[in-house]
């Protein structure tokens, strides 16, 4: 495609006077899906909004692309991002994928409210720009295309809150709104996020070609994906063993992806196989919801009756969804045995990984064969009084640094506070102390606080920014925003994002509704 510049005009302030000046950026519009057929994607049109403006601007990812902060200036630009205009160079594109829900084949999905704008060389690499609730395309089905603002903050936020975490997403640059109405259980109202990843492609990708039986579609889609994703799997010499390879990866980036899900206390909530990225990357933010009280049966989003996708369950779920992806593999693979022998690999490396994520939280040096008794333990400590998690793990951060200069009875009585039986606690604390011995305790603790974070986009959170936004006061999640990317950091001026949860936190109510 030709290379197609956006000019933004700026208003230049300085002390005397006002002057207009225009600059120039250059956008390389390339097509995600490069030379390969229509059999992928359709061409579409975004539908435009009324009266659209900015909620939020993540100046940070965008200087992390090398976008110049002057851009958000440009009324092009909010256009383009609402769906109200489409840049020069870009050809907008839904794709098709199917996939199953809550354990059930449901056919055909695709995007039915995302829309991707292209490819577009970075700081980052190549990335993809999307936008969600732009309007229809032609897998809409009975949906009306839209995101109300609600949900978009919530997933414009914990993209973000899961980058500042470490842990693998898909991003948000940022989030337009519209006064226009969309109906859901209420009337609420249109917002639009623009999501960029190095791909969108999910296990659903593959499963609808392998679904329809129709292998050479599905060996274009896979080679393209080896090609532009996983580019070392081409010195993999013959089809199926780069294929069993391929899958391999897949499984260890979801079993890496999972670990820090659980050690962070990250419930997804709607882990169909349409929401899994092929990449490893955390995907499609609905009722998602980082825990308060540690409860490993806890079910985030209201829709699930079965607590299918309930916390503790979702290692299992991607285990699960990881088999679904090794069949759509199966006609590539050609062998069942080393399609399986490749799913297999989850089974030792999600345990080890999820020690290894516990044991850095607890700031262990090294690996001990008690190691995973003492994790265990813990957890099973925490889940009898549903104590709160994050909470937790920063205290203990404290308290281990201070062991250095005090004895494990006073470092530790703010961790012990927490819980309203004393004596499970007590039992617990002198192995993790006894574990400890040897450490540098002060760099153990500064490490600990590193790790576990200060700040996580708790629901409450979440919804008071969204209360806040409807009456038009954008500034709460511009708060959440700078707080959540650097979430180990101490931002005095926000300690209220980092106290328990207020009462009312219970019973909010999040359901695939978005
Ligand atoms: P989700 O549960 O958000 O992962 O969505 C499942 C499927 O429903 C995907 O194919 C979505 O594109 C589609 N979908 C969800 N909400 C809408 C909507 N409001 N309009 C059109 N399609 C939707
Ligand atoms: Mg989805």
């Amino acid at each position: 495609m030709a290379l197609q510049r956006l000019l933004v005009s700026r208003i230049v302030h300085n002390q005397a006077m006002h002057s207009s000046q225009t600059l120039e950026f250059t956008l390389d519009w390339q097509h995600p899906y490069g030379a390969l057929g229509t059999a992928f994607y359709t061409r579409v049109q975004p539908t435009p909004l009324s009266h659209v403006h900015w909620v939020a601007r993540n100046n940070a990812l965008a200087e992390e692309l090398g976008w110049p902060v002057h851009l958000w200036e440009s009324e092009t630009l909010l256009a383009a991002l609402s769906g109200n205009a489409v840049l020069p160079g870009s050809q907008p594109v839904a794709s098709v994928y199917s996939g199953h829900q809550f354990g059930v084949w449901a056919g055909q999905l695709g995007d039915g409210r995302a829309m991707s704008l292209g490819l577009l060389d970075t700081a980052l690499g190549p990335q993809e720009f999307q936008l969600k609730g732009a309007g229809k395309t032609p897998y809409s089905r009975m949906g009306d295309g839209r995101a109300v603002l609600r949900s978009s903050i919530r997933e414009f936020l914990c993209s973000e809150a899961m980058h500042g975490l470490g842990i693998p997403t898909t991003r948000a640059l940022c989030l337009t709104g519209s006064p226009d109405r969309v109906l859901r259980e209420e009337t609420e109202t249109a917002a639009v996020v623009t999501r960029v990843a190095p791909s969108f492609l999910r296990f659903g990708h593959l499963q609808h070609f392998a679904a329809h039986g129709d292998t050479p579609p599905l060996q274009q889609l896979v080679d393209h994906c080896i090609a532009k994703h996983f580019p070392d799997l081409l010195s993999v010499t013959t089809g199926p063993q780069r294929y069993t390879a391929l899958l391999a990866r897949i499984t260890r980036l979801t079993a890496e992806l999972l670990a820090k899900w659980q050690s962070v206390g990250f419930c997804h909530g709607v882990m169909n196989t349409d929401n899994m990225s092929l990449l490893g990357l955390t995907i499609d933010y609905g009722p998602f919801q980082f825990l308060d009280g540690f409860d490993p049966a806890h079910i985030c989003n209201h829709s699930d009756h079965q607590g299918r996708y309930a916390f503790a369950r979702q290692p299992q779920v991607a285990y699960w969804n990881l088999f679904c992806l090794g069949q759509a593999l199966l006609p590539l693979i050609e062998d069942q045995d080393m399609a399986v022998a490749a799913l297999e690999t989850f089974k030792a490396d999600y345990p080890m990984l999820a020690d290894q994520a516990f044991a850095a939280k607890l700031g262990l040096e090294g690996t001990q064969p008690g190691d995973h008794g003492l994790i265990d333990a813990l957890l099973k400590l925490l889940a009898v009084e549903k104590t709160d998690f994050p909470i937790f793990w920063r205290r203990l951060s404290h308290a281990t640094g201070m062991l250095a200069a005090q004895a494990p009875a006073q470092a530790f009585d703010k961790v012990r506070d927490l819980f309203m039986q004393h004596q499970a606690w007590d039992n617990w604390l002198p192995s993790y102390v006894l574990r400890l011995q040897g450490q540098d305790l002060i760099s153990t603790g500064l490490r600990m606080l590193q790790i576990n974070p200060k700040y996580v986009l708790r629901n409450h959170l979440g919804e008071q920014a969204i209360q806040q936004a409807k009456i038009g006061d954008f500034s709460g999640v511009a708060d959440l925003l700078k707080v959540l990317q650097s979430p180990f950091d101490e931002h005095p001026a926000f300690e209220q994002f980092a106290g328990f949860p207020p009462d009312w936190a219970s019973s909010i109510s999040i359901s695939c509704s978005s």
